[in-house]
């Protein structure tokens, strides 16, 4: 017996990174998994590694429409839905003298647009069963970073949005909460280190010696949180955003 057997998990940017762990603790839990990723191919061969009952399904969180159509066939593949982890993440970063209008609208359309569609398409499954939880992704960026004025100004949206889904959806056994990485060892952060011409192991080390706890985080950190707030365990928490960054934000 898995705490997440009879339940359905929607994933967004499953393929790899934090997203996949999500979608793999999910699933050694009990959970049927929907991993949506840009690339449906990418999105299946993800889904099959996870044990238990998971599909893979291409989908652009960015398009309402294409996160409405994801979930309808999530619920009619997988036979309801119960989670939504909007995960996918894009980084565009450049100082703001430099940054494009493309790159700003890319970064809100990802995260801020595609947190907004797909929990608009989840929430009226969720509201109808009296049950669901919203995890959205933040990230330590939405206190200020340099060189990332779109992605810091996208990130603390994500929480505003989050407190905002908290007061709209807690009457209808809906929870709605934020999680707030620091540095975790990811694709997306090895991008970060050949961008800034660091090797991706110094990038690593200079970022575990800014945190008290002295180490980098993983997936499975972010993973194990998200399976917390999932949980029945969490469900007098709501609105909130939940810093997983080894303590780098007290320093
Ligand atoms: P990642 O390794 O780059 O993975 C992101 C995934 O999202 C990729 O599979 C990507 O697909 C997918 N994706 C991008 N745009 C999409 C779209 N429009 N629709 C659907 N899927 C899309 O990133 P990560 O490091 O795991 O980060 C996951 C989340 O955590 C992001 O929201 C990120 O901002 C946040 N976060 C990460 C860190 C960190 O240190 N890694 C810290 C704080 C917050 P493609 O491969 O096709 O692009």
């Amino acid at each position: 017996m898995g705490r997440f057997d009879e339940r359905v998990a929607i994933v967004t940017g499953a393929a790899r990174g934090i997203g996949l762990a999500v979608a793999t603790r999910f699933a050694e839990e009990g959970a049927a998994v929907a991993v949506l990723d840009l690339d449906e191919s990418a999105a299946q061969e993800a889904a099959s590694t996870l044990p238990g009952k998971a599909v893979g399904v291409g989908c652009d969180v960015a398009s309402v429409a294409g996160a409405e159509a994801a979930v309808e066939r999530v619920v009619g593949e997988l036979g309801g839905v119960h989670f939504l982890v909007n995960n996918a993440g894009i980084t565009r970063d450049n100082l703001l003298f430099k940054m494009s209008e493309e790159d700003w609208d890319l970064v809100m359309g990802v995260h801020l647009k595609g947190a907004f569609a797909m929990t608009k398409a989840a929430q009226a499954h969720f509201v109808k069963q009296r049950y669901g939880k919203v995890v959205n992704l933040s990230s330590v960026s939405a206190l200020g970073n340099r060189g990332q004025a779109n992605y810091s100004a996208a990130k603390m949206g994500i929480q505003g949005f989050t407190r905002t889904l908290g007061i709209e959806l807690g009457p209808f056994g809906v929870n709605a909460n934020a999680i707030a990485p620091g540095f975790i060892a990811t694709d997306m952060t090895d991008a970060t280190a050949a961008r800034v011409g660091m090797s991706v192991e110094d990038f690593r080390a200079a970022a575990a010696d800014r945190n008290p706890v002295k180490r980098v985080g993983f997936p499975e950190d972010i993973a194990a949180v998200a399976a917390f707030l999932c949980s029945d365990e969490s469900s007098y928490v709501t609105g909130q955003t939940l810093y997983v960054d080894g303590g780098a934000t007290l320093v």
